[in-house]
């Protein structure tokens, strides 16, 4: 029991130093962007492509070190009552504009009352971990279709697109660490994923065809307006 204990001890505090060292490159990867979107404002064309490609790398370093704080660190600190429809709304203006980029669509059709208990920040990192895995799945004219609904007491969402999909081997190694077959993959995006979804009390199922498309369905208690009856952690 004591050789466990201090096992744990140790992981913490590699999970803090591993947290605290990503959350410090956070910043001067911002104050760069920062920098180089202004120069991108008095320069000729050319250059300002260079200045898009290295924004583009800087903001996919960020989404790596967002993936692997979360992976260090996976307590949701503030879980509240969210709206589905407003969490989607945020969504879709950080991802619409990168779906037209890569010559397809993104269509979210979810209800206005459905709300359930959640940490908001993490339910976007969740859902946008799998639209842009859905984006990088496109084949020509790809389609994301998003839609929610009440059903058994749980706001279910499905995350359906018609892109690459994949054979049953790969969809047995969904979500384990490292797992990727792109070249600049780094497969932490899905186990962060299933982890946030299962701390927010959530289930997720996964359908695929390759050369069909996918199919996430992700499923969380539905919340009343009655927070007494919730457990106390998560309470907001
Ligand atoms: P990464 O995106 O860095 O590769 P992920 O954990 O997000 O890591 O995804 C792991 C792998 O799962 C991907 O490399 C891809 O092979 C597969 N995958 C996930 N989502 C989809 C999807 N919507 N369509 C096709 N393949 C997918
Ligand atoms: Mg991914």
């Amino acid at each position: 029991f004591n050789h466990k204990l201090q096992r744990t001890e140790k992981m913490k505090i590699i999970s803090d130093l591993a947290a605290s060292v990503a959350h410090e490159v956070r910043n001067p990867l911002q104050v760069t962007r920062g920098f180089l979107q202004l120069l991108g404002e008095r320069t000729d064309e050319q250059h300002q492509r260079y200045l898009h490609m290295a924004v583009d790398e800087l903001d996919r370093a960020a989404g790596i070190i967002t993936d692997f704080l979360t992976f260090a660190k996976p307590e949701l600190d503030e879980m509240r009552l969210l709206s589905l429809a407003e969490e989607m709304k945020q969504i879709e203006g950080m991802l619409a504009p990168l779906a037209t980029m890569e010559g397809g669509a993104l269509n979210i059709n979810v209800p206005e009352h459905l709300s359930f208990y959640g940490n908001a920040t993490k339910f976007k990192q969740a859902l946008i971990n799998m639209i842009k895995n859905s984006i990088e799945a496109f084949r020509t004219d790809g389609v994301i279709d998003i839609w929610a609904y009440e059903d058994q007491g749980k706001v279910t969402i499905h995350i359906r697109d018609n892109g690459e999909g994949m054979t049953e081997e790969q969809l047995a190694r969904l979500g384990e660490p490292y797992f990727s077959t792109k070249t600049k993959g780094t497969g932490l995006g899905l186990m962060v994923t299933f982890r946030i979804i299962e701390l927010m009390q959530g289930i997720i199922e996964v359908h695929s065809r390759k050369g069909e498309g996918t199919e996430m369905i992700v499923r969380f208690p539905v919340a009343r307006e009655e927070a007494k009856d919730l457990p106390d952690r998560v309470r907001a």
